[in-house]
């Protein structure tokens, strides 16, 4: 019966040692500030214009994130969802074909890069109620899930560009998205 307040986090950047952390499983996911926690980070992502924050980005070293793909001015052609709170999540299989694809991070301003992830991924999380779920994700939301999972081992995009020269500056990315159209 509570009232819900949510607020937006400050996100830690580059640079900051917790980001290269390995983060600590959750054991009791009912606890009042995990749950405060899923909350503000779903607010965290959407004003941030993100389709994925991992809690380290804000400081709290657990294994969980949030997958809220949905199309915004970083991400225009980002399919819709309802943001999920995944908890402890785990990659089960994974497509034996990979593809690159552009990525930025909300810890990492202003760069983009080109980095190859699995087209699809079977994963395995605890939701926010404490289910056990299975889901097979594909392209765009298997790549934020890849994303935000290497958050959680300290992993960050700029760790598997495969040449410095698939970096680029957002202006110069939002230039060549603009060009292709
Ligand atoms: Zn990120």
């Amino acid at each position: 019966m509570s009232e819900k307040i949510s607020k937006s986090l400050s996100i830690i950047k580059l640079g900051n040692p917790i980001l290269r952390q390995s983060a600590s499983l959750i054991e009791n996911i009912e606890d009042k500030q995990i749950q405060k926690l899923i909350d503000d980070l779903i607010t965290t992502v959407i004003n941030a214009n993100g389709v994925g924050i991992a809690a380290p980005q804000v400081a709290e070293s657990q294994r969980l994130f949030i997958v809220a793909s949905r199309p915004n001015p970083r991400y225009p052609k980002a399919p819709d969802m309802e943001p999920t709170a995944m908890i402890n999540p785990k990659i089960i299989d994974h497509s034996p074909k990979i593809i690159k694809d552009w990525e930025g991070c909300l810890s990492i301003p202003g760069i983009r890069g080109l980095v190859p992830r699995y087209k699809w991924v079977t994963v395995q999380y605890i939701d926010r109620k404490g289910k056990l779920k299975h889901q097979k994700l594909v392209d765009f939301v298997a790549r934020i899930f890849q994303h935000e999972h290497d958050h959680l081992d300290g992993i960050v995009f700029l760790d598997r560009v495969e040449s410095t020269q698939e970096l680029v500056s957002e202006e110069e990315y939002q230039r060549l998205q603009n060009n292709k159209t």
